[in-house]
């Protein structure tokens, strides 16, 4: 299967992509993992990252999708893509990868979860992991940069009729039943 995970912050997108790797067997690409190995490495890439990361903002799209090329072909039985695309740009440009090697998304899962909800379970997370982008003033941009650049590709991708909406709130198994239920006989 090839599949999108979309979300805002704190939707659960990372904790449903690990679920859903092992039952399925695809390989997860999280952008924004890559991006904190490359920093924790101090590679030029994580360098170039942290400003944008710590700021809550989005990363140039060629960096992003440059990150992207090098992985996507090595994935000939399916991927699960957690926090990309992120902008339209970005969708864009994975539809041409897609579309040179004769491939097509099966469906776009997004996880929605009330803002409140959202801010409790990142100052939480905070607490717990010690993010650094977790904190109050780069939550409320996250979600705001979320809200302008992420959300319309719920339209782009309704429009071609692979969006799915999951219900986010509740235990992660139930959320990933849903997910589950949602993608249908494919296991
Ligand atoms: P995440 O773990 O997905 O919330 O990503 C953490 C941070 O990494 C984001 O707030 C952005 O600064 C950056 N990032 C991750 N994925 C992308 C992407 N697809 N496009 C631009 N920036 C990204």
């Amino acid at each position: 299967m090839k599949l999108v995970l979309l979300g805002g912050p704190g939707a659960g997108k990372g904790t449903q992509a690990a679920m859903m790797k092992n039952h399925y067997g695809i390989p997860h690409v999280s952008t924004g993992e890559i991006l904190r190995e490359a920093r924790a490495g101090g590679t030029e890439l994580g360098r170039k990252a942290a400003g944008y990361m710590d700021s809550g903002k989005l990363l140039p799209d060629d960096i992003i999708l440059g990150i992207i090329e090098e992985r996507v072909a090595k994935f000939g039985g399916g991927f699960l893509f957690d926090g990309f695309p992120r902008t339209i740009a970005q969708a864009e440009g994975l539809d041409a990868m897609l579309g040179r090697l004769g491939w097509a998304l099966d469906a776009v899962v997004s996880i929605e979860v009330p803002d409140e909800t959202v801010i409790t379970r990142l100052l939480k997370r905070a607490e717990i992991e010690g993010r650094p982008d977790d904190n109050r003033e780069t939550i409320a941009n996250r979600l705001k940069v979320y809200y302008d650049q992420t959300e319309p590709l719920k339209a782009y991708y309704r429009k071609r009729g692979i969006l799915r909406t999951v219900d986010g709130l509740g235990s992660v198994d139930e959320v990933f039943g849903r997910i589950r239920t949602i993608l249908g006989g494919a296991g």
